[in-house]
């Protein structure tokens, strides 16, 4: 088992649903292909979940459930997603729930957990409509106050899950003259409905994600009772962003399981086709889309991971910190794909050619997760709106409260310390100009500098972090310039350019991550995490976003890196700066035909 606590549900999931590769394990890439060639929802897989009660871990304990933190979470949840996205996106609608354990009542925790626990219950959101999509303010939907409860009108679609589950969170007009106070939100349990008053729209065909149940859900005349609403009448669009701060940074973990499995797959064919007699991961070009690719992924865990916990500490923060995670993580990985996909040669093209075809499986499904739970440009534009006072909060901050900014930043990187209990009651629809991640940079700057002492460090490697932080604080403070001089205004009309400053300062909170999850634990997560070549390459690659290739400091030898792949891959742990323990293939150990220049020493 690993050291850390937080990752042991993640391994037993794994344990207990076997090697993917072996055709007969519960969720094997072979079963989860032939799905979705078929187009068929993956009830048996899902029961399966709700048997090993992995439900119980998207219940707050405080309200009965397993549910102790977003870290242990995001684990389990690359678990399931490295396997089939399908499944894991349709069971984790699950996690909708959050909406109630952040606002609804005491008995409505209650009814919720017992649905989920007792009953096997699933539910949707239903918040997107035909002619509205992103607007939610434009909403159609309504809820028309009568005497004991709401009569609720109008469609919403495209919706995961509306048609097999027994509860739909539903974004309704309670006020027609609009605004952001018009709308509300509803608990809405079909049971208690009468079937003749809502009805389910035909299943979507979709690109990817097949199987899942897309349809929508309409309502004519129904009777929703009082107790469905959810916090205040007109609170609606409030909970309705807070619990996207929630999910967004959480959609990460889809990405990163989806792009184990495309690195997986891809290097189990890299090192077992030959060609001029040797095989493609010999050869420098694929292996350096291997290696570049491995480093997106430890990239976005130290994105992810740091989220995840942060969640615990600065949960006011996250409309800046979810935002930043749900448009970098997916969009990185989505390119890393793309990426790995031209090693994989025609393979790729191929439906069933390699793996049963997992990897154009994982291909397609991994393209929604980007869009759905707001898409680039909608996470792109929350952030946007809060970037100039990020920057006059980082410049008015400068050199202040330094101690209990390190503490917090301790708090959400040392995998080590264990977290507060998430209270979701302290999500905060604006951040005030507060992001730790990228406030701690000067600071981190200064901790790297007393590093130069240790004997056990590669004054090379330690002398690219130092120089790429540098590089990185120059944009930082470049960025924070233009923007405390620019003049936008709020609104949705945003300049393309504004656009371009939001995603540098992804890029940039995602390298300061990278940091702060080095300094804080060096220690405890192994020699190839401790001597930081892996971080110094994924510092250059982040640069690149920044600076022309021959004006960065040139590329470390990235040897070590391909060694750590391959470990991880013959031993069966997760490609994660937590490589926990994955199910174990029987096919491994005689797969690895690579010259033994990069081979593991037995
Ligand atoms: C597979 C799948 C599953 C889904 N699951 C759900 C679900 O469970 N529940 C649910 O409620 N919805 C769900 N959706 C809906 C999804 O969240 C919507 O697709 C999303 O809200 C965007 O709406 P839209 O595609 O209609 O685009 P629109 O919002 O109509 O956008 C049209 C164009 O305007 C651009 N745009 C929008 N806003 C801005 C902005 N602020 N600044 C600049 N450009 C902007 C967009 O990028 C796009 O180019 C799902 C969709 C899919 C495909």
């Amino acid at each position: 088992m690993h050291s850390l606590k937080q990752y042991w549900v993640a391994e037993a999931l794994e344990r207990d649903l076997g090697d993917p590769g072996n055709p007969d394990s519960v969720m094997s890439f072979q079963q989860v292909v032939a799905l979705d060639e078929q187009e068929e929802f993956p009830e048996a897989l899902l029961n399966w979940l709700y048997n090993w009660k992995l439900n119980h871990y998207y219940i707050p304990t405080e309200c009965s459930g397993e549910f102790t933190s977003f870290e242990e979470f995001v684990a389990f949840v690359r678990v399931m997603s490295r396997r089939d996205l399908t499944t894991s996106i349709s069971f984790t609608t699950l996690f909708w729930s959050y909406l109630v354990w952040m606002a609804g009542t005491e008995e409505q925790k209650q009814r919720l957990a017992s649905f989920i626990k007792d009953h096997n219950g699933a539910m949707c959101l239903a918040y997107s409509e035909r002619a509205h999509g992103s607007d939610l303010v434009g909403s159609d939907v309504q809820a028309t106050k009568v005497p004991g409860g709401y009569l609720l009108n109008g469609e919403k679609w495209p919706i995961n899950r509306a048609t097999i589950s027994g509860v739909s969170f539903v974004l309704a007009k309670t006020d027609e003259s609009g605004g952001a106070r018009s709308l509300s939100l509803f608990m809405v349990e079909k049971k208690q409905l009468d079937p003749n008053s809502y009805y389910n729209l035909p299943k979507l065909l979709t690109h990817g994600i097949r199987g899942s149940d897309m349809s929508g859900i309409g309502f004519k005349d129904c009777f929703i009772p009082e107790s469905s609403l959810i916090g205040a009448e007109g609170a609606g669009l409030e909970w309705a962003l807070k619990g996207f701060q929630v999910t967004r940074a959480l959609c990460a973990a889809f990405s990163q399981g989806a792009a184990d499995t495309a690195l997986r797959t891809t290097l189990n064919f890299a090192l077992n086709r030959q060609l001029y007699g040797k095989t493609v991961f010999d050869m420098p070009q694929p292996r350096r889309t291997l290696v570049d690719a491995f480093l997106d992924i430890l990239i976005c865990d130290c994105a992810t991971i740091g989220a995840a916990r942060g969640f615990h500490v600065v949960p006011e923060q996250f409309s800046v910190w979810s935002a930043v995670v749900k448009y970098f993580v997916t969009t990185q990985l989505e390119s890393m794909v793309a990426d790995v996909s031209v090693v994989l040669g025609a393979r790729y093209y191929m439906r069933d050619a390699h793996d049963w075809g997992i990897f154009q499986k994982v291909v397609r499904d991994n393209a929604i997760i980007s869009v759905f739970d707001g898409s680039t440009v909608v996470n792109l534009h929350a952030l946007l709106l809060q970037l100039r006072q990020l920057a006059k909060q980082r410049s008015r901050q400068r050199g202040k409260n330094l101690e209990a900014l390190q503490a917090r930043l301790a708090d959400c990187f040392s995998l080590e310390q264990s977290v507060p209990t998430f209270d979701g009651r302290k999500l905060e629809l604006f951040s005030r100009g507060a992001d730790d991640v990228l406030q701690g940079l000067e600071l981190t700057l200064a901790q790297l500098q007393t590093l130069e002492a240790d004997p056990d460090l590669n004054p090379a490697v330690l002398e690219q972090i130092v120089s790429f932080t540098h590089l990185l604080l120059e944009e930082l403070n470049a960025l924070d310039h233009s923007l405390e001089h620019s003049t936008f205004e709020f609104g949705h009309d945003q300049s393309p350019e504004l656009f371009d400053l939001a995603k540098q300062y992804c890029t940039l909170h995602a390298a300061a991550a990278c940091i702060h999850m080095w300094l804080h634990n060096r220690h405890h997560l192994g020699a190839f995490f401790a001597q930081g070549e892996w971080l110094a390459l994924c510092l250059r690659r982040l640069a690149l976003k920044f600076r022309p290739a021959h004006s960065l400091a040139s590329r470390i030898n990235d040897e070590a890196i391909a060694q750590e792949l391959l470990r991880l891959y013959q031993e069966d742990k997760l490609f994660s700066i937590v490589p926990f323990q994955l199910a174990t293939s029987k096919v491994q150990g005689d797969q690895t035909n690579a010259t033994s220049e990069l081979q593991l020493q037995a």
